[in-house]
């Protein structure tokens, strides 16, 4: 993907990020825009459309993002009351970057799960 990706350009350091944590396969960053006290995005380098095609293509590394995820949380102090931790995937879910990332939010009440109920 590369230089059409936004996120593939913080993995290549073409555009700066706030990195909070970095393995072999993955990268946590804060969030430009948060919405939480804490807002942190973990991506895998390697480059996939969204959580759909990282789970089925290759879910060693889904799970790897999630233990980034999970050693993030505890770096920030979150274990305790708890976070949210969530994939917008696709035109439904609002997906606005299009290389695979889980928001990491906390540090405070984060509110009822959807902003108005569409059951
Ligand atoms: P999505 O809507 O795709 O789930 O979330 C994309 C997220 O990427 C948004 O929360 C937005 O604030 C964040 N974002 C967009 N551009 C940048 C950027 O250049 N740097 C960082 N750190 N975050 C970004
Ligand atoms: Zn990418």
């Amino acid at each position: 993907m590369g230089s059409d990706c936004l996120f593939c350009r913080i993995v290549a350091g073409e555009i700066p990020a706030t990195i909070v944590r970095e393995t072999d396969t993955t990268l946590a960053f804060r969030d430009i825009g948060p919405k939480a006290p804490v807002h942190v995005l973990i991506i895998p380098k390697e480059h996939y459309a969204d959580v759909a095609m990282l789970g089925q293509g290759d879910p060693a590394l889904a799970g790897e993002l999630l233990a980034t995820a999970a050693a993030v949380a505890e770096d920030e102090g979150l274990l305790g009351d708890g976070f949210r931790l969530m994939f917008n995937t696709g035109t439904y879910g609002g997906q606005e970057v299009f290389h695979v990332h889980a928001h990491l939010l906390g540090g405070a009440p984060l509110g009822p799960m959807l902003a108005r109920d569409v059951a």
